[in-house]
């Protein structure tokens, strides 16, 4: 069966990538089947161009097809950030904690309890032939100052659907239904059923 190796160490992510991706006939692999292996310079201003950086680094390093993700949350009310600095808004050594304080901090700077966010992905898959692929996927919601749920990661309880709902309330299956992430990939699941189907 032909290996495809998911760009990603995050485990929440893989798991969504993973439950979409199920039906392919493809062996997944994920960066945390090698060790050792160096991080790519993620330096493109779009999340295409860093979904592409990632996804062409990691065939080369692996030698195996690689579809990357690289995703974040524009917030209006901040000019579009954190943006694709999402992963590290707080730093080099951020974590969700951090990147969620953080963003408290910047809306507290301006006076903001409430602004419209959308969230986006790109998805980019290299094969070991060179064939490149990229999909997205976009949602959009309001992000607020209250957090409430404990599913999902990043900024999830912060990120709302409605008056009081946010990403972190729903379970896996429901999240990649409405999802930036469950469209990008959806589209790229039936771009690869034509590819290797
Ligand atoms: P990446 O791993 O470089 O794509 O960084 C993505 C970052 O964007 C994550 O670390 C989160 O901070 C944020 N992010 C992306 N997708 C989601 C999501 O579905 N929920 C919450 N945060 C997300």
């Amino acid at each position: 069966m032909k290996q495809i190796v998911l760009a990603s160490k995050n485990v929440d992510k893989l798991k969504e990538m993973r439950r979409v991706l199920g039906s392919l006939p493809l062996e997944i692999l994920s960066l945390t089947d090698f060790a050792d292996m160096p991080d790519a310079v993620e330096d493109g201003s779009t999340f295409e161009a860093n979904a592409l950086i990632k996804a062409r680094f990691f065939r080369e390093q692996t030698g195996i097809a690689c579809l990357a993700d690289d995703s974040g949350l524009e917030v209006d009310a901040l000019g579009g950030l954190p943006g694709v600095h999402s992963a590290r808004f707080a730093g080099y050594h951020a974590d969700d904690a951090t990147n969620n304080q953080k963003l408290l901090d910047e809306l507290a700077k301006i006076g903001v309890t409430e602004s419209a966010a959308d969230y986006r992905c790109a998805l980019a898959f290299v094969d070991t032939d060179g064939t490149e692929i990229v999909t997205d996927g976009k949602i959009c919601g309001t992000i607020k100052t209250v957090a409430r749920g404990s599913g999902g990661f990043g900024y999830d309880p912060y990120f709302y659907l409605d008056a009081d709902k946010t990403m972190a309330q729903l379970t896996v299956d429901e999240k990649n239904l409405i999802s930036h992430r469950g469209a990008a990939l959806r589209e790229m699941v039936s771009r690869l059923t034509e590819k290797f189907s």
